[in-house]
């Protein structure tokens, strides 16, 4: 579908964003500017302020600083460190420690990162004011975006957001995810109007923690007003096609309760029956029968075009491990462009796409000096023992190079690895952009899950445990991120080997009979991390896992296919997952048999229960 689009000034205009649709935009692009112009400068005042204000705390003073807040003092001085490195300083604030250990602002919150150490989500310290600086990293989004597609104030946004459980920590602290945190402030709850900005969910949706209801109600209502929608959205990727995978699931219902005028009983909340009452006033016969057309044909190819024919743009973020749904959603919006806006964390908002309208593999984001003091890790070089590394600042990374993300923030990270690594791709001004290459150590990811080798690992180890009574173990596993059905699931590779003397047929019968396969696969989610976990359990946003069993000598014709493309014999090694299609092919044509996890794994909102 053709978009119209205006063509942006920022080539030809000297490198300059511009011309701005208004004012308020104009102000918001000058402030891009101006912080990109200086990145240095802004980096080192920034950094100057951090240490300024958080010098009397415990962290900061066991580095003896003496009061300095220059970079190279501090570079000299404070240790680059992990969240492991933290974990005894963040457990103390959890268990309620209100000195100023890391920040000399109080603690309001813990944000639960998707990252995990030690199969729990990480808790990332914030204060206060970090709310501000999220909220002006959105305030940039849409000026840079009404640079490209014109009209964006005469409808609305269709932008499915959700709220997660919420946790108190031991010391009574919150810690829920940053979106919640976010969705649930006056920031985002007393907004105020602003026409670039109107969505068509209803606050009290989005508020609702039971994902069901949430959803059904911002799907009725992206229906009841789908002339007016000129984008559709989710975080990311895998959040829209959630979305798609419920309006097949359910349109029946959604075109029943538009028909009635009347809300399902399903939906109990207060809140949100009387925000969907305002929109659901009196029977829509034609948008009914609409809906009802487009669910029954079953083809669901172009849904979201043929339904909201006026969507300009996807706003979905398809870069990292997103990139897996890219051609699911081109199938499912004929096409649409994607933007991918922002680059942001639970530790800290990072910066912004200045052309959002590029194709997904084009992306780079332009990170704002303002939020944080930004260092580069040269990624590829270990870090040797004893020896300090040596970090490059925000303005004197090199294009081309990778580096991993370290920062140090205003709520009291210092010198904190993110795992990210990330590609220099130009500058902006004389700020940097990069390319999210990929996080550190994640194997398999569906959504916000983030499994690596070792937890995949110590899953396999787990579940062929049960294995053992029948003289039978694991010979060789690998695994793939399975996302061609909604939602999508982890499938892992086992080739068995049966006890000496032991037939395949005859271990596999036995293995059939008590069902032990899907035991296994239960035992694998039971032992994998609790995001994967709440990811099953609470948001039902990944399927059972599976587990493929292949015949013997399966891992052997891997090897001697990496081994025919030129790998070396010394050095082959398992490939712990897989992407590559020649290679799943190879496995999936020698799959004997197919299991599926039974129940859900147990997780609960309260960690280490
Ligand atoms: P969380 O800790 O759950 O807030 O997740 C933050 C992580 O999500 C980042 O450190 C990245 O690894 C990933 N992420 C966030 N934004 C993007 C993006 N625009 N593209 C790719 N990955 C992203």
């Amino acid at each position: 579908m053709a978009v119209e689009t205006v063509v942006p000034a920022a080539s030809a205009n000297g490198g300059k964003l511009g011309p701005a649709v208004n004012e308020k935009d104009a102000e918001k692009l000058r402030f891009i500017e101006e912080m990109t112009a200086d990145a240095d400068a802004v980096q080192e005042k920034v950094l100057e302020e951090i240490l300024t204000r958080n010098a009397e705390t415990e962290y900061l003073r066991r580095y003896e600083l003496g009061g300095a807040t220059d970079r190279a003092t501090f570079k000299a001085k404070v240790p680059v460190v992990t969240y492991e490195d933290l974990q005894p300083e963040i457990q103390r604030i959890a268990n309620g420690d209100r000195s100023a250990i890391l920040s000399a602002h109080p603690i309001s919150e813990f944000l639960t990162s998707s990252g995990t150490s030690a199969g729990e989500r990480k808790l990332m310290p914030t204060i206060k004011e970090e709310l501000d600086r999220r909220q002006l990293l959105y305030s940039l989004l849409m000026p840079v975006m009404n640079l490209y597609v014109p009209g964006l104030d005469k409808g609305k946004g269709l932008y499915f957001l959700f709220v997660k459980s919420e946790t108190k920590t031991p010391g009574g602290l919150t810690a829920r995810p940053v979106l919640t945190s976010y969705y649930k402030s006056d920031h985002f709850k007393s907004r105020p109007y602003d026409p670039y900005n109107v969505y068509t969910s209803p606050t009290a949706a989005i508020l609702c923690s039971d994902s069901f209801q949430s959803m059904y109600a911002q799907m009725l209502c992206g229906l009841l007003q789908r002339l007016d929608v000129l984008r559709v959205g989710a975080v990311f990727a895998s959040g829209l096609l959630r979305a798609i995978r419920f309006l097949q699931l359910h349109w029946q219902e959604l075109s029943h309760d538009i028909a009635s005028g009347s809300l399902t009983a399903k939906v109990t909340d207060p809140s949100i029956r009387a925000a969907v009452s305002e929109l659901l006033v009196e029977p829509d016969q034609e948008l009914a029968r609409f809906v009802a057309a487009e669910g029954r044909k079953g083809d669901w190819a172009g849904i979201i075009t043929r339904i909201w024919p006026n969507t300009k743009y996807l706003d979905v973020i398809v870069t990292g491990t997103m990139a897996q749904y890219i051609p699911t959603l081109e199938y499912y919006s004929g096409g649409l462009p994607m933007a991918c806006t922002m680059y942001a964390s639970s530790e800290c908002y990072f910066g912004l796409n200045l052309k959002p309208m590029c194709d997904p593999s084009e992306v780079s984001y332009t990170i704002m000096p303002n939020m944080a003091y930004f260092e580069f890790l040269l990624h590829g070089h270990p870090l040797q023992q004893g020896k300090a590394p040596k970090l490059v600042d925000l303005a004197h990374v090199e294009v081309g190079k990778e580096y991993e993300l370290v920062i140090t923030t205003y709520a009291g990270l210092n010198r904190y690895r993110v795992g990210d690594i990330l590609r220099v791709t130009g500058f902006h001004n004389a700020a940097p952009q990069f390319r999210f290459i990929r996080r550190k150590n994640v194997l398999l990811s569906i959504e916000s899950d983030k499994t690596d080798e070792s937890e995949l690992q110590k899953a396999v180890e787990s579940a062929s445990a049960l294995l053992r009574p029948y003289g039978a173990s694991v010979v060789e596993y690998t695994s793939h991120a399975y996302t061609k059905s909604i939602p999508g699931h982890y499938v892992v590779y086992w080739e068995l080997l049966a006890k000496v003397g032991g037939s395949a047929e005859a271990l596999a019968a036995a293995l059939a009979r008590d069902g032990v396969m899907e035991r296994c696969c239960l035992a694998m989610e039971e032992a994998l991390n609790s995001v994967y976990r709440q990811s099953r359990v609470a948001d039902g946003s990944i399927g059972p896992l599976e587990i493929r069993v292949v015949t013997g000598g399966t891992f052997e014709e891997l090897m001697d296919y990496a081994i025919s493309r030129g790998a070396s014999i010394n050095q082959y090694k398992v490939p712990r997952c897989i992407t590559f299609p020649p290679i799943l092919e190879l496995l999936d044509s020698r799959v004997v048999s197919e299991h599926f996890s039974p129940a859900l794994p147990r997780w609960s909102p309260h960690p280490k229960n």
